[in-house]
Parts: C-alpha cells; sequence; structure tokens
C-alpha cells in the first residue's frame, strides 16, 4: 500500500546540513493501523509528510499503491494527494467557517456539487459524531471536537491513507482515547490505512497493528505490536 524506499532528507541551513532522514525503508499494508514512535527531533514529522510529499524527500522513492508519487509532475500529484487525508495535533481548522464548511471546503476545491456535498457533509458529520454541531465555529468546540471535524474533513475526499501527526498529543487522555477509538472505527469502517506518529506508547498500545522506533531519522526496531511486547 505505502512503500517508502531508502527515503533520505537533508535540510541545509546557516549552521549547516540536518540528516533528518538518514535512510528509511517502510512498508505499510492495505488496512494496516502503523505507528512511527520516536521523540521529540527523531524524524517523525519529516517522515509523515514525505509521503504526501509536502517533504521532498532528497532521495529515495515513494509508492503509494503501486504509484510512484516521487516520479510525478505536480498536476498529477494532486490528484493522487486526494486519496492521502491528513490530521494534526492542532487540528488546523478554518477559524471563520463553521464545522459544516471546514468539511465541506476540499470538496468545493474539488469542484464537487453542492448536493453531493451537502448529503456527503452531513454523512461525515454523523461518522464522526457531530451531527449537531455542523454550525458551531471552532471555537466553540472543544479540542476532541475540533479534532473530530479535522477527521471529518480529511475523509471528505474518501481517501485511502490517513496520516496523524500527533493528532492527540494536545487532548487529555478521555478525549484521546475517544478519538483513537473513532481512529479504529474509521479504519474498520472504510478500509481506510492509517499510519500515525506519536511520541506516546499508549497511543501505539492501543491501536496500532504494527510500530516503527524511529531514532536520530533511522528506524531502530520495527515489529508487530504482539512481537514487541512478548520480548523479554
Ligand atoms: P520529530 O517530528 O520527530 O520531532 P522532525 O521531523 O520535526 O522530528 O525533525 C527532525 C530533524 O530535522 C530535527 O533535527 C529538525 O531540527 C530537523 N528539521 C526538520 N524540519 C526542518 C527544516 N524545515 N529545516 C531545518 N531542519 C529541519
Ligand atoms: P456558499 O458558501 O456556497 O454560499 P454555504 O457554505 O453557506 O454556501 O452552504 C452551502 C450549502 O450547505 C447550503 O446548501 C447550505 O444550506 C448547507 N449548509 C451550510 N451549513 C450547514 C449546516 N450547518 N448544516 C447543514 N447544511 C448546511
Amino acid at each position: 500500500m505505502i512503500k517508502l524506499i531508502g527515503i533520505k532528507k537533508y535540510f541545509t541551513t546557516k549552521q549547516g546540513t540536518a540528516h533528518a532522514l538518514k535512510g528509511i525503508d517502510l512498508h505499510v499494508s492495505k488496512g494496516e493501523i502503523f505507528g512511527i514512535i520516536g521523540k521529540s527531533g527523531a524524524g517523525k514529522s519529516t517522515l509523515l509528510r514525505t509521503v504526501n510529499l509536502l517533504e521532498k524527500p532528497t532521495e529515495g522513492e515513494v509508492i503509494l499503491d503501486d504509484v510512484s508519487l516521487t516520479s510525478l509532475k505536480e498536476v498529477e500529484l494532486r490528484k493522487q494527494r486526494r486519496n492521502i487525508g491528513m490530521i494534526f495535533q492542532h487540528f488546523n481548522l478554518l477559524s471563520s467557517a463553521t464545522a459544516f464548511k471546514n468539511i465541506a471546503l476540499p470538496l468545493e476545491l474539488a469542484g464537487v456539487d453542492k448536493k453531493e456535498i451537502q448529503e456527503r457533509v452531513l454523512y461525515l458529520l454523523e461518522v464522526t459524531g457531530l451531527s449537531d454541531k455542523g454550525d458551531h465555529y471552532p471555537h466553540q468546540l472543544s479540542g476532541g471536537q475540533k479534532q473530530r471535524v479535522a477527521i471529518a474533513r480529511s475523509l471528505a475526499s474518501n481517501p485511502k491513507v490517513l496520516l496523524c501527526d500527533e493528532a492527540t498529543s494536545a487532548l487529555d487522555p478521555e478525549t484521546t482515547k475517544s478519538i483513537l477509538t473513532l481512529l479504529k472505527e474509521i479504519n474498520e469502517k472504510f478500509g481506510v490505512t492509517i499510519l500515525l506518529i506519536t511520541h506516546e506508547m499508549d497511543v501505539v498500545k492501543s491501536i496500532c497493528d504494527r510500530v516503527a522506533v524511529i531514532e536520530n531519522g533511522e528506524i531502530i526496531e520495527s515489529s508487530s505490536m504482539v512481537d514487541l511486547f512478548s520480548n523479554p
């Protein structure tokens, strides 16, 4: 489903060159919930952002469903990106728009007709447990509700893959649990493959099928959750 092959990413700054990713190989299977865990600065965010090429790797190849994203022209890449949803630690909602409008926006930009948008958004509000929150603005919503809107928005274009960038790090433990439960439901209901990054072991423990540990731009361990915790 997702294949990262020999991904290297170097940032050149005034201070010199930062080797953020030093040759990452990763395969995520269809329908899997795959977690990448590591400390701050390990390269998690850079790695996640190379999957949809928000970050262009210095070297290496990104393949999604047999399509090599790294070899595509910008126009083609834009089309492929509709297969990849993303959610963030700080939700990244448009503060001047209602929950409904936030979810509708990507569909409007994609030129979907009004009636279809209406139906799709109402459905997504329902799926994410926000049926009575469509006309609320972000400042009228709790953190968990905001993340639900962001999840609904990320699903608007029916993506095959959902990238989660520290999606629960700004939430309290209770809310974290409910958001992880929602992600698991989405994974099961729609078959969406989930790739998440986190610095919290509890997150990977609760929903991931497999996990990779990243340190200093390298994957130092990768295994199924079962194997990870049956090791002495
Ligand atoms: P994490 O998400 O695990 O905290 P990051 O992927 O954000 O780690 O960062 C990995 C390394 O790459 C860090 O050393 C960071 O300083 C560096 N880095 C990330 N983005 C940039 C950038 N835009 N310019 C320069 N260095 C960067
Ligand atoms: P536009 O930006 O195209 O002028 P709106 O974003 O106000 O229009 O609304 C687009 C469509 O979505 C309209 O049919 C409107 O009735 C519907 N809509 C907007 N907000 C909500 C909501 N909270 N619940 C249900 N439908 C809504």
